[in-house]
């Protein structure tokens, strides 16, 4: 059995699988992916201290970092289920989807999300090549270029405010006959000068030149009209899935969102296991912020070993 068992292989597990190690304690990373969404990146340009990196050189580096303690790492390992410890200090399982399972004394959940997709032609081909999900991270990209952000709950209003700052022309597509942001949020964007709101549209198509976006298609869909709008970047946000399928009843505490609710030293309600990164409700999910994250949880891990002897 591990002293910490750490499940995900992202920043944020990298992070605490770093912390536990230089703590002593005998430590495992069971990830699907080892580097998680960071192989989905391309250039990460606001992670602090490295003005231009890009995911998959970062996930390397991390790897490489994690393999310079004596983490046993595995990867490839879905983790299906987890069964908490019977009693306080005791064995947490989680079990593997090829049937094996691991035992450990404190767990980092660190699995992470998946940005949740349109499913519309064009937007796979053109991800990263103007298809974007992460404001933050891209907005500046788009400088003075047309956009669209696909989505009008709070996050796509939220996106379309920010990048309404930065770039020339945002186009605000919602599905619905209303938009559902906060209303304070709505009547920001209203009052700003270069956003056009579109309602009851949906996307069917995202176009480019083979290389690049270079427009979309929206259908009206009272009237069934469609119109083709030509633009440099799409954003699409209708939602980040947490990873949590696998904890549905393990007795672990979720959000209505389906995160893991941890407080702010990374504590589940469970005992001994933690969470950290974008699969909690830590708000804001960046690199930095699931470092920063794991590397809490890595040190609420020590602080709970230290704490409850072995049973
Ligand atoms: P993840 O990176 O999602 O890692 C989760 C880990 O858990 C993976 O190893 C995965 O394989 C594993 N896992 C999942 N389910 C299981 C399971 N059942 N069993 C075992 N393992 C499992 N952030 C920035 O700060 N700057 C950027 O420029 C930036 N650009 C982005 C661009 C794109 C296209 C995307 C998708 C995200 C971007 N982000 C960016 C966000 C950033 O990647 C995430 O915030 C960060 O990776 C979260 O780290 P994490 O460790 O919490 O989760």
């Amino acid at each position: 059995a591990f002293e910490v068992l750490v499940i995900g292989g992202g920043p944020a597990g990298a992070a605490a699988a770093i912390y536990t190690a230089r703590k002593g304690f005998t430590t495992g990373i069971a990830a699907e992916r080892f580097g998680g969404q960071l192989h989905d990146t391309l250039g990460i340009e606001n992670l602090p201290g490295t003005a231009y990196t890009e995911g998959p050189k970062l996930a390397g580096e991390l790897a490489g970092h994690v393999g310079q303690y004596d983490i046993d790492v595995m990867n490839l390992a879905k983790a299906v289920r987890l069964v908490p410890a019977a009693q306080d200090g005791g064995l947490h399982t989680v079990e593997l989807g090829n049937g094996a399972s691991l035992k450990a004394r404190s767990l980092i959940l660190a699995t992470g999300a998946r940005w949740r997709n349109l499913g519309v032609p064009g937007e796979a081909e053109y991800r990263n090549k103007g298809v974007a999900y992460c404001p933050h991270c891209d907005g500046p990209l788009f400088k003075g270029k047309r956009i669209a952000v696909i989505g009008g709950g709070n996050s796509g209003v939220e996106a379309a405010i920010d990048l309404a700052k930065i770039v020339g022309h945002v186009t605000l597509i919602e599905y619905d006959d209303h938009l559902r942001a906060d209303a304070v949020l709505q009547a920001k964007l209203q009052s700003m000068g270069n956003v056009e709101i579109i309602t009851s549209g949906q996307t069917t198509q995202i176009s480019g030149d083979g290389d690049r976006v270079d427009g979309l298609v929206v259908k009206d869909r009272a009237s069934g009209e469609e119109r083709r709008i030509a633009l440099e970047g799409v954003f699409i946000q209708i939602g980040l899935v947490p990873n949590t399928e696998w904890l549905a009843d393990s007795g672990l505490e979720l959000s209505p969102h389906g995160e893991i609710v941890t407080d702010s030293e990374g504590r589940t309600n469970l005992p001994g296991i933690l969470g950290a990164g974008d699969v909690t409700t830590v708000p804001y999910k960046q690199i930095v912020v699931a470092m920063g994250d794991g590397s809490k949880a890595g040190l609420s891990a020590f602080d709970y070993l230290i704490r409850n002897e072995a049973t």
